[in-house]
C-alpha cells in the first residue's frame, strides 16, 4: 500500500472571537489517501494555516524537505518509520514547533490508516487491552466580568455533575497573557471562583484548575497555590511560563497541590526536560502537537518510568478526543483525559465535525471500537467550515 495524496482542510467557525482563549475555533484536519482506497484522518491544535504550509511547502535539500513530498509514495503501515523519516528530513526547519504539530496530524492519520488496514482500533495497536477511560469536563466560562465568569463556572460545574461526569476542570483564566475575554483581575478573585465551584459540587467531586500561565514567577504562584490548597484540587495546570523549568522544579518541592503542564510541548524530548528538570507531576501531551501517537506513546513511557501521571490535553474536535482516548486506554498512568462536553462547547467544530458523539456511562467513556481512530468525518461540516472555500 502506498500514500498517494494528502488533503489539508483549514477550518474556522464563522463567529470566532479573537479575544477568547479557546483554540477550538479553528482546526487543521488532514486526510491521507492510499492507492488501495483507504483514508486516514488526523488533526492538530496550532495555527492551521501555518501547519498546512508545513505540510505543503517544498524543500530543496536532504534536511530541509517538505512533509508532503516525503510522505507521498511511503508505506502507511509503519507509522514509526514514517515519523522518523519526516522528522529527520525536516530537521533544519522543524524539530519542534509548527512542523511537529503538522507531523502530529499526519502521524495520527497514519495510525488511523494502520488500524483500518488491520481491522483494529488504535488502542490495540498501542498494545493495550483497553483500560477504562475517564473524561474530565473542561469548562470555559462565558462572560466578560469576574462575576459573570464565576456564575458561569458554577452553573457549568453543576450541569456536568448532573450529566454523570466524575471530574471537571475550571478555566480560571482571569489574568496573565492567556486571559479569557481580556480579563485582568486579582488572584483573590480567582481563589473565590474556585471556592464557589467547590461549594457547588460538594467534596466528592474531582476538581482541577487551569490558570493558563497566569503567574509571573514560581514564588508568586506558590502564594496563590497555598490559598487554593483548602479546595482539594487534583492539580493546578500551567501556573508559570512553560520555559521556566527551575520554577517548575521549585513548585514541585513546595506546592501543596500537584502541578500539571505540557500542552504546548513538541516531541517526547521536551517532556523529558519537563519531567526531569521541571519535575512536573502531571504530563499533558496533546496528541497532535506532541507529534502524534508515535510521540504520545513515548511520553507515556517517560511517565511510567518516573511514577508520574499523563492527562492528555485536548481542546479541538472529537478527532482529538478519540486520539486521547486511545492513548489513555493504553497506559496505566492516565487517570483522566481532557474532554469538552459537546453540549457545553461554544465551538461548532467540537459539536459537528465528527458523525458520532461519545457515549459516557457512569462517568466512563466508551472506547471507539471501530478500526483506527473509530470516527467518521461529517462531510457537510468539513465543507461548511472551510476557511478558504
Ligand atoms: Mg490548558
Amino acid at each position: 500500500m502506498k500514500i498517494i495524496r494528502i488533503d489539508c482542510h483549514v477550518l474556522l467557525i464563522p463567529n470566532y472571537d479573537a479575544r477568547a482563549c479557546s483554540s477550538a475555533q479553528d482546526d487543521l484536519v488532514v486526510e491521507v489517501h492510499t492507492d488501495e482506497g483507504l483514508t486516514g484522518i488526523g488533526e492538530t491544535d496550532t495555527n492551521p494555516w501555518v501547519a498546512r504550509e508545513c505540510i505543503r511547502a517544498r524543500g530543496t535539500h536532504c534536511m530541509g524537505l517538505g512533509l508532503e513530498e516525503m510522505l507521498i509514495g511511503c508505506d502507511p503501515l509503519d507509522p514509526e518509520a514514517a515519523w522518523q523519516r519526516l522528522y529527520s528530513g525536516s530537521k533544519m526547519t522543524g524539530r519542534r514547533g509548527a512542523v511537529i504539530c503538522a507531523l502530529g496530524a499526519l502521524d495520527m492519520a497514519l495510525w488511523d490508516l494502520w488500524g483500518k488496514a488491520t481491522g483494529k482500533p488504535i488502542y490495540q495497536l498501542l498494545g493495550a487491552s483497553g483500560r477504562p477511560v475517564v473524561p474530565y469536563a473542561s469548562l470555559l466560562p462565558a462572560g466578560d466580568t469576574v462575576a459573570e465568569q464565576r456564575a458561569s463556572l458554577v452553573e457549568k460545574c453543576q450541569r456536568v455533575q448532573a450529566m454523570g461526569f466524575r471530574a471537571a476542570k475550571l478555566e480560571v483564566c482571569i489574568n496573565g497573557p492567556y486571559s479569557h475575554n481580556g480579563l485582568q483581575a486579582d488572584d483573590a478573585e480567582g481563589v473565590e471562583m474556585v471556592a464557589a465551584c467547590r461549594r457547588a459540587v460538594g467534596d466528592d467531586f474531582t476538581l482541577m484548575v487551569d490558570v493558563a500561565y497566569a503567574w509571573p514567577s514560581a514564588e508568586h504562584a506558590l502564594q496563590v497555590l497555598e490559598q487554593l490548597a483548602p479546595y482539594n484540587l487534583f492539580f493546578v495546570e500551567t501556573p508559570i511560563d512553560i520555559d521556566d523549568l527551575a520554577g517548575h522544579a521549585y513548585l514541585h518541592e513546595h506546592s501543596p497541590i500537584p502541578i500539571a503542564a505540557g500542552e504546548w510541548q513538541n516531541t517526547h524530548w521536551e517532556f523529558l526536560d519537563l519531567a526531569d528538570r521541571g519535575k512536573v507531576d502531571v504530563l499533558q501531551p496533546d496528541v497532535g502537537r506532541v507529534g502524534g501517537f508515535t510521540e504520545a506513546r513515548r511520553v507515556c513511557r517517560i511517565a511510567e518510568e518516573r511514577n508520574r501521571l499523563v492527562v492528555p490535553h485536548c481542546w479541538k474536535s472529537a478527532i482529538g478526543i478519540a486520539a486521547s482516548a486511545h492513548v489513555a486506554a493504553s497506559t496505566t498512568v492516565c487517570p483522566y483525559i481532557e474532554f469538552l462536553p459537546a453540549a457545553l462547547s461554544e465551538s461548532a467544530l467540537r459539536r459537528e465535525l465528527v458523525e458520532q458523539e461519545f457515549e459516557i456511562v457512569d462517568g466512563v467513556l466508551k472506547l471507539p471500537e471501530a478500526p483506527g481512530l473509530g470516527i467518521e468525518l461529517n462531510r457537510k461540516a468539513l465543507a461548511g467550515f472551510a476557511a478558504d472555500p
